[in-house]
């Protein structure tokens, strides 16, 4: 916690201009989440190890809650495969295999000219080659016989996106798997604003050649394909929008892997094009801290699978793999089996975050900090370009000796979230100088801790869905310290 936060948070809240406090906060979107529907199935590609990765990506932004409709297999029957599309703000397709029913496709085609939004994944663009208001909604596609009879193709000829529709040739091809540069190509539309203008995407099939009618289509974002990867030699577009009737549609062509899908530029665009598509605005302005730089990749994996009981550790015991720090200038070092925070004076505040972001979960640690020093552990925070330039942000359950250890603070954001600090059995919890045991439940809206077994915080909050675990080493006055905070055993098993 810190008392400086909350006093200019009360100050912003009532003398400063309450608009601009909104606009400042990057979370303070209404907390009722987008309804999206994931079509899965069949697809060439592995469906069962992606869709959780779109799942993840969109219910980690804290914006939607995703349902997934699965199809029967390959050559089953698909007759009672009826969604229902207008329940959705979006329907994302992860699906690329045999004909829906006449009246889903109606259905479907109703709900997109109506106003519904649409997000088609990597080989999504591949599917119903046959389907002519199929076509028109994702703009392009690939494969399947799609060839001049489908559409032009789309080359940059002048620095513009134009329809070449004099070329013969099959639509649909790509070279060989590699990591390729992503060139932003409208940088004010609300998908890319506010993101680098170029950044390396992780190894993925750069499509290439695809055509379609490409009616109302804007191409957000190309990659060039070299000769040299056995591509085309052309500027690809690979992130698109498609407006059909009063719907909008959102195209990647990215993702043909779990790999690839483990780009933070995959993901961010993903968000931030399915948001687009649902409700024609977006609420990220910026970029997190890990999304990829011009030349370097950036992945979020999924955890590491955990060990038979469920516990996976966060920590190895030796070294801080699996962990990076944001902000402040606070050391982080590995002794005797534990991660040691040590202050620097005149830092702000510091902390050691995982790589991988988690949602609902429960966590189990030890830790043990200097009678003087203010610590936490963060759950749930993020860190984003365009909220107060990286300040991690976010719930943190509270370390300290003064009777508030394990009561919920929401770090750089709206203070105390546990309003009722004073029960006495609470704050009697944690021990002075020695090793404590907290245990951290977050699951959906609700947030419970229990220091040394003891019951200390429930709060309800639906604020932020997910993100990184991190451990805090608060600022200390100038001329104080060093100051030292300890924590180990760090286990946390998914719900
Ligand atoms: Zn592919």
């Amino acid at each position: 916690m810190s008392r400086y936060v909350t006093f200019l948070l009360f100050f912003a809240i009532f003398c400063g201009p309450s608009v601009r406090l909104a606009a400042d906060d990057a979370n303070a979107a209404s907390p009722s989440r987008l309804a999206a529907l994931l079509i899965d199935g069949q697809n060439n590609h592995d469906w069962r190890n992606t869709s959780p990765i779109i799942q993840r990506t969109l219910e980690y932004s804290s914006l939607f809650e995703v349902d997934i409709a699965t199809t029967p297999e390959k050559g089953g029957d698909l007759s009672s495969f009826q969604p229902n599309f207008a329940a959705y703000d979006v329907v994302v397709s992860n699906y690329n295999g045999n004909p829906w029913p006449d009246s889903t496709r109606e259905a479907f085609v109703a709900y997109i000219k109506g106003g519904g939004g649409f997000v088609t994944v990597h080989a999504a663009n591949n599917a119903f080659a046959d389907w002519p208001g199929y076509n028109e909604i994702i703009g392009v596609g690939g494969w399947n016989g799609r060839d001049e009879k489908s559409g032009p193709f789309l080359r940059m000829r002048g620095g513009k996106f134009i329809p070449d529709r004099t070329t013969p040739g099959r639509g649909g091809r790509h070279g060989t798997y590699h990591s390729f540069p992503v060139d932003v190509r409208a940088p004010n539309h609300p998908i890319l604003r506010g993101l680098p203008t170029r950044w390396m995407h992780a190894n993925d099939e750069l499509y290439d050649s695809l055509r379609g009618p490409a009616k109302n289509l804007t191409v957000l974002a190309s990659s060039f394909s070299g000769r040299d990867t056995r591509g085309s030699g052309e500027h690809e577009p690979l992130l698109m929008t498609i407006r059909y009737g009063e719907g909008r549609v959102f195209h990647t062509a990215l993702g043909h892997s779990t790999e690839s899908m483990s780009c933070v530029g995959f993901q961010e665009t993903l968000v931030r094009g399915a948001e687009w598509a649902a409700r024609g605005t977006v609420t990220a302005q910026g970029a997190s801290f890990d999304f990829p730089k011009t030349k370097q990749v950036s992945v979020r994996t999924l955890p590491a699978a955990p060990a038979a009981d469920g516990w996976i550790p966060l920590f190895n015991g030796k070294d801080l793999s699996g962990w990076h720090q944001i902000n402040g200038t606070a050391r982080y070092t590995v002794e005797d089996g534990a991660i040691v925070g040590t202050t620097n004076d005149g830092s702000p505040n510091s902390f050691l975050c995982t790589q991988n972001y988690y949602g609902d979960f429960e966590l189990m640690l030890e830790l043990k900090v200097d009678d003087e020093l203010n610590s936490g552990i963060q759950i749930r925070s993020n860190s984003f370009s365009d909220y107060k330039n990286y300040r991690l942000h976010g719930y943190q359950v509270e370390i300290a000796i003064n009777g508030t250890a394990g009561y919920i603070y929401d770090e750089a954001r709206r203070g105390w979230l546990s309003k009722d600090r004073t029960d006495p059995t609470a704050n009697a919890a944690f021990k002075k100088g020695e090793w404590n045991n907290y245990r951290i439940r977050a699951d959906g809206d609700s947030l419970k801790t229990w220091v040394n077994d003891v019951p200390v915080a429930e709060v309800t909050d639906s604020m932020t869905a997910a993100g990184v675990i991190g451990l805090q080493v608060h600022g200390i006055r100038r001329g104080t310290g060093p100051y030292q905070v300890r924590w180990r055993n760090l286990y946390l098993k998914e719900l």
